[in-house]
């Protein structure tokens, strides 16, 4: 089974909350290989072009204006179905369907201000990583 490689984002809302350890403490629990980070504060425009497939819809401003509203942390993880496992661990959208234990279960606020980002598909993990590191920054 290859690698794969997957993005993930601690979001505002939750480095606010003083939730990045607990986080990472999952991903760590998960067997997810930490193979980039930076925090980052991401201007209006970086976060509309970071969730440019979502331009039209409904909580595109407000997601944007959340997600540019204070320091995010980016991180690349690696491992075997990564893309899939984070996707698990961080469970549902919305918190009130997420299954038990999952990161937006315990640390989300609501369908916006919901914790944590991860790649839906190989192709937007490619774009993803590709949009906040040059290659020369994975290890
Ligand atoms: N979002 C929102 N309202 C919605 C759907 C999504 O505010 O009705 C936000 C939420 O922060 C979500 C992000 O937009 O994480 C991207 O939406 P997507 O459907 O891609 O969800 P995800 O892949 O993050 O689970
Ligand atoms: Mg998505």
């Amino acid at each position: 089974m290859a690698l794969e490689r997957t993005l993930t984002i601690v979001k505002p809302d939750a480095v606010a909350a003083c939730h990045i350890g607990d986080i990472i403490k999952i991903f760590e629990a998960n067997h997810f290989t930490l193979v980039a980070a930076r925090l980052v504060r991401l201007t209006k425009k970086e976060a509309e072009g970071f969730y440019a497939v979502h331009r039209g819809k409904g909580f595109f401003e407000s997601l944007t204006t959340f997600m540019s509203s204070g320091p995010a942390l980016v991180m690349v993880l690696e491992g075997e179905r990564v893309i899939a496992r984070l996707r698990q661990a961080m469970g549902a959208t919305n918190p009130d369907q997420a299954d038990p234990g999952t990161i937006r279960k315990l640390y989300a606020q609501n369908i916006e201000r919901n914790a944590v980002h991860g790649s839906d598909s190989p192709e937007t993990a490619a774009f993803e990583i590709g949009y906040f590191f040059p290659g020369v920054e994975l290890i």
